[in-house]
């Protein structure tokens, strides 16, 4: 059998931490401490006669995004207890929604090289972080003991549940990288940030049985996890086995996935209602507020870009991947070409910020100036468009600035970005061209210190001009512009 003939379905549930400030049932600050279990109260260890209230922030951020994938919210909902014997929750039931969740019935559509396909949400809903665990001496299956860290205890996750709509890994992972461009356009999630996003997968081929694995880290790994399951369960079938519904986990160092145990099913978990939690209303008022903060979403700004400025597909797929690049584009599209701007943001300024390892955000805040990149590419731009800088001295000078960051107490102001004085710590003057008079001067000075070259070039051998326009070069320290210095020569040459 082909590659093509297998049948592959494919649903993803997806947990994502939020970075919120407090946990999602107690006042415990939620974030990473130096010491394990000292974030944590007697509310999310579970002692008895502690009650879980819930952080209002949760369901806020829960709602938006609800919304942003185009689900019905429901009017009410409430939580459940869900049985958990394990012990990364002390209190042996994790809290979560089950019967009612917060939304249901979305659709987004992703994109996959030029093909679009809508992948059907089927819930959203909110639930608690159980704890960490540390297997000493080996793993779960055979350490010699294992620590628990309640530090995480009680982090807030929302739930993304899809329709088993992916046909191939690929799919999958387009899926979660649009996911989590939303969600910080929706400023819930920041992919640069310690707070996972992590899925569940549910892959069966040829209408198979489901196999379960879990926790799959971040968006790359779920194309190596799945591409391994299915051709493990595609090796199974073709030696006439069966495959067996099961719950397995994804070993991120050697890229297999592994049997945890034969898959339970949703009755196990016997879901009680949590009477300590009050039922929410999500009534209008408060759904119109979420949905008015909605900003304009990734899909939506890739569209109206292509429409007003005439793009490239993979140059605006490249601007709008990044929000803060997007804004700043926007307002150099005001004063400048736009395919300019967006060439140099997209094309050299990604290969500086990729050779340092930063991101666009990272740069302006450890700039403490959050236009900085904004004016440096200004300065840029203008030079190149008045024809001050040539390619070679652009590049430079947008390195440069990237690379020594801006000293705090210099203040630029950006008025005027061909004003000499601009102060990025960079002296405008070593990346301009050398004027026509300056040329001509270096280049009476080649010509006359290589009689050679001038006698090769009289003798026929055109080549000779490549060489002295190279020693133009040198002698100007690359300030000149090669096609003026060419120029020249020849006029001299004559
Ligand atoms: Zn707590």
């Amino acid at each position: 059998m082909s590659e093509e003939e297998t049948d592959v379905m494919i649903g993803l549930e997806t947990h994502i931490q939020l970075d919120t400030e407090t946990k999602l049932f107690c006042g415990c600050p939620n974030e990473e401490a130096e010491e394990p279990n000292t974030h944590v109260c007697p509310t999310c260890l579970g002692h008895p006669g502690s009650k879980p209230r819930l952080n209002k922030k949760v369901l806020e951020h829960a709602v938006k995004t609800s919304q942003a994938l185009q689900c019905d919210v429901n009017e009410e909902v409430f939580f459940s207890r869900k049985t958990y014997f394990y012990p990364d929750l002390s209190k042996d039931y994790q809290i979560t929604q089950y019967e009612v969740p917060v939304a249901e019935d979305g659709e987004v559509e992703i994109k996959v090289g030029d093909e679009k396909k809508d992948i059907g949400i089927t819930r959203l809903h909110i639930e608690e972080d159980p704890a960490k665990t540390r297997h000493k001496g080996g793993d779960i299956g055979n350490s010699d003991y294992t620590l628990v860290d309640y530090n995480r205890s009680g982090t807030p996750l929302l739930e993304i549940v899809t329709e088993p709509d992916f046909t191939s890994p690929k799919e999958a992972r387009a899926y979660l990288q649009q996911l989590a461009q939303m969600l910080e356009y929706l400023e819930i999630y920041y992919p640069e940030s310690n707070f996972a996003l992590k899925s569940d997968a549910n892959i069966s081929i040829d209408g198979g049985q489901r196999v379960e694995v879990k926790n799959i880290t971040g968006t790359a790994g779920i194309e190596k996890a799945l591409s391994y399951e299915i051709s493990r369960q595609k090796q199974l079938k073709k030696r006439g086995r069966e495959v067996s519904q099961q719950t397995r986990s994804y070993n991120q160092n050697q890229e297999i996935t592994e049997k945890l145990r034969e898959k339970e099913t949703e009755e196990d978990y016997g879901y009680i209602f949590d009477p300590d939690l009050t039922t929410q209303e999500l009534d209008e008022e408060f759904r119109e507020k979420l949905r008015a903060e909605i900003p304009e979403l990734p899909h939506e700004k890739f569209k109206r870009f292509k429409e007003e400025y005439g793009l490239k597909d993979k140059l605006v797929e490249a601007l709008v991947s990044v929000p803060e690049m997007a804004d700043d584009f926007e307002r150099l599209a005001e004063e400048f070409d736009t395919n300019l701007a967006a060439s140099w943001m997209v094309g050299e300024l990604k290969k500086v910020l990729n050779y340092n390892e930063v991101s666009y955000d990272e740069v302006n805040v450890e700039s403490g100036a959050p236009d900085f990149l904004y004016v440096g590419l200004r300065v840029v731009l203008s030079h190149l468009e008045a024809g001050e800088f040539n390619q070679r001295k652009a590049e430079k000078y947008l390195r440069d600035f990237v690379e020594q960051g801006l000293d705090p107490e210099k203040e630029f102001s950006i008025d005027d970005p061909k004003a000499d004085n601009i102060d990025l710590g960079l002296n405008l003057k070593d990346y301009k061209k050398s004027g026509d008079d300056e040329i001509t001067e270096f280049v009476k000075e080649a010509i006359d210190e290589n009689p050679d070259a001038v006698e090769d070039y009289n003798s026929g051998d055109e080549e000779a001009v490549n060489f002295l326009v190279g020693q133009v070069m040198s002698i100007s320290q690359g300030k000149a512009d090669p096609k003026t210095a060419r120029e020249k020569i020849l006029e001299e040459l004559e």
